[in-house]
């Protein structure tokens, strides 16, 4: 289902009986930043129930994501005990700091800042470069490996296997964070993202009766596995609990007191459960649906449900409380729609959720959409761009002004376009302006503006006043009428730069588009720079990709799309257990780049028809969707079936 046509649907509904005093929507009504409750769902389990009760003390920063519990034995990296076996050169020492220096990674003041942290906080070292930026996780763990003198694993080509796992208990695994990997005679290989935790394996030497043989993983994908393969032990206990109480409890019973149930700890870690699955999981959305006998837990991954998990019916409405109080939402109030922010934090990723419940027969459904904000801004060579598109877009993006515009579908990807373009031009020297329904990603150096309607602040009058305030370069969150596009236009021929989104099929048609919402074509033509338009694909999953041949008749019709010559690798993926037998994982766009050269503008003048603009674009260089497809599945990144779902849902609309 469409999340964001229901997400307006809500609103609307919402808004026509706001006359009768019912909760206001407050996703968009421009509502403070620490107006939002924050839930640090790594933070023990009686820190969270209290932020519900104490909500005032939400946020502010002291409960922190609490990921390792202080343990008296733990050496800082700054001195290991670990004796160097090897002083090369002579040099100083082995020391975390001196080893990243070595390679030139982090700076001399840096360190110094660094070590001084250290002193205050008592963190490790490396963790502390990692959180000012200065370290990936893969560099810290490769200076890690260097300095203790161990093997580093890298956890994403772990196997599961049954024999090794049965021998560590899965409290162990979880509690310390490690991973059977393989077992040799008396020895126990594991990985384990902190190799100095001597409690750590002197406990799982206990358990096991076996000497422990340490390798070095990184931390967030020690996690992400045991999540997958061990799964949670908090979910298991939260359902063991929930299913073994009374069963003759009835639903009515179990509603008298839901403010009070649905903070007790096996419901509030089902929930965070629910919640932390989604995100390891990179969904966009979560979907709780009521059925007649249970509640369907399904998440949105690369735009396609996946089924993850079903809850007890008689818990359904404990859940369902949970979540609304986390969102401070109405909770007795169950017969009309509501929404809600909720912030929470997993393995340092801050993610933004926009809840949101609407009464079905069988209960309330609930909605999550997910937004990561520490997946942050697309930098534009990451967009799969080709050299041509690529050359189009910055001349788009250099232009002194005119109006750049985006293309496609809801859930099209147009949103993270718009944001890589709009950063690689955001410099100090520059005012952007932007109008966004709502603010999506915060950009250090913008001025954002979220639309507030009831406060009469729309795409248009917003538009209005920001011209007053002189921009360079304004972006608008959408142009959905004829009052926003001749704004729009005023303000590109004004001398500023204007990006924003359309919702039309492709590039061509979007003239007529503007045509249609009254803007002269003469107007269109001395404003356009450039269109964009965009659809995502599947990526094939690269665990289980392999080559595919088609025959000469299949050729024949894809060949058609592709430029002469090209090189044909076509794959598609067997389907495995890291891409949920789907054979495709993460997506990527395909584009249709049209820059507005000067025989463009003459036909846009000269009222030339759909048909005509695309001929003109093509022969200017443009690549259809399709074409564009094709060429991404002749590399190998997607597959045909997929370029033509794509091309299918396209056509559907029509
Ligand atoms: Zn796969």
């Amino acid at each position: 289902m469409d999340y964001s046509r229901e997400l307006e649907d809500i609103h609307k509904r919402t808004q026509d009986l706001s006359d009768e005093e019912l909760p206001a929507p407050s996703y968009d009504n421009g509502e403070l930043e620490e107006d939002i409750p924050v839930y640090h769902l790594d933070a023990p389990i009686e820190e969270q129930t209290l932020e519900i009760t104490d909500g005032e003390q939400a946020g502010d920063g002291k409960k922190g994501v609490v990921k390792e519990p202080k343990r008296d034995d733990r050496k800082p990296d700054a001195e290991p005990k670990v004796p160097s076996l090897r002083a090369p050169d002579g040099g100083p020492s082995n020391s975390f700091g001196a080893l990243a220096l070595r390679r030139k990674w982090i700076t001399e003041d840096q360190l110094e800042a660094a070590l001084d942290q250290q002193k205050r906080t008592k963190k490790k070292l490396g963790n502390i470069f990692h959180e000012m930026g200065l370290l990936g996780a893969e560099q810290v763990a490769e200076i890690l490996a260097e300095q203790l003198h161990i093997e580093f694993f890298d956890v994403k080509n772990y196997i599961y296997d049954a024999s090794v796992a049965d021998v560590l208990p899965e409290r162990i695994i979880e509690r310390y964070s490690v991973l059977p990997l393989k077992r040799q005679g008396n020895k126990l290989h594991i990985v384990t993202a902190d190799p100095l935790d001597f409690q750590a394996i002197e406990n799982i030497r206990l358990a096991t009766g076996l000497t422990v043989v340490p390798l070095l993983g990184i931390e967030e994908d020690i996690k992400k596995v045991i999540f997958k393969y061990y799964g949670s032990q908090a979910a298991k206990n939260a359902l063991d609990v929930l299913t073994t109480e009374d069963d003759d409890a009835s639903l009515s019973e179990l509603g008298e007191d839901l403010s009070l149930t649905a903070n007790d700890a096996p419901i509030v870690n089902l929930v965070n459960t629910i919640l932390e699955s989604g995100i390891r999981e990179h969904a966009s959305d979560i979907h709780m649906e009521p059925t007649p006998v249970n509640m369907r837990i399904r998440q949105r991954i690369d735009g396609v449900l996946h089924q993850t998990m079903t809850v007890p019916k008689r818990v359904q409405p404990l859940v369902t409380s949970r979540l609304k109080i986390m969102g401070k939402l109405d909770i007795a109030e169950k017969r009309v729609p509501q929404d809600g922010k909720i912030k929470v934090f997993v393995d340092r990723h801050e993610v933004d959720i926009r809840l949101s419940s609407v009464p079905t027969v069988f209960g309330e459904k609930l909605v999550m959409r997910l937004l990561d904000k520490s997946r942050g801004i697309v930098p534009l060579d990451k967009l799969g761009l080709t050299d041509e598109e690529r050359a189009g877009v910055e001349k788009m993006i250099s232009a002194p002004n005119g109006i750049v515009l985006l293309t496609g579908p809801t859930g099209s990807g147009k949103t993270t376009t718009l944001y890589s373009m709009v950063n690689e031009i955001n410099k100090p020297e520059v005012n952007i302006t932007t109008i966004e329904d709502p603010v999506e990603y915060q950009l250090e150096g913008l001025n954002q503006v979220n639309v507030n309607k009831k406060a009469g602040l729309t795409f248009a009058s917003a538009l209005r006043s920001f011209l007053r305030q002189d921009p360079d370069i304004i972006m608008v969150g959408e142009i959905r009428d004829k009052e926003t596009a001749e704004i729009a236009v005023q303000a590109a021929l004004t001398g500023h730069l204007v990006f924003s989104t359309i919702h039309t099929n492709d590039a061509p048609s979007t003239i007529s588009r503007l045509n249609h919402m009254g803007v002269e074509p003469f107007l269109v033509s001395a404003s356009l720079t450039g269109i964009i338009s965009q659809r995502l694909v599947r990526t094939i999953c690269k665990s289980c990709a392999k080559d595919i041949k088609y025959d000469k008749n299949e050729l024949k019709t894809i060949e058609q799309y592709l430029p002469p010559n090209t090189e044909l690798n076509f794959k598609v993926g067997e389907g495995c257990a890291a891409c949920h037998q789907s054979g495709y994982k993460g997506r990527t766009a395909i584009y249709e780049v049209l820059y507005a050269a000067s025989d463009l503008r003459e036909a846009v003048m000269a009222g030339k028809d759909t048909e005509q603009l695309r001929e003109i674009a093509r022969a200017g260089g443009m690549k259809l969707l399709v074409e564009c497809g094709m060429l991404k599945a002749a590399n190998g990144i997607t597959t045909i079936e997929e370029v033509l779902r794509v091309a299918r849902a396209d056509e559907a609309v029509h």
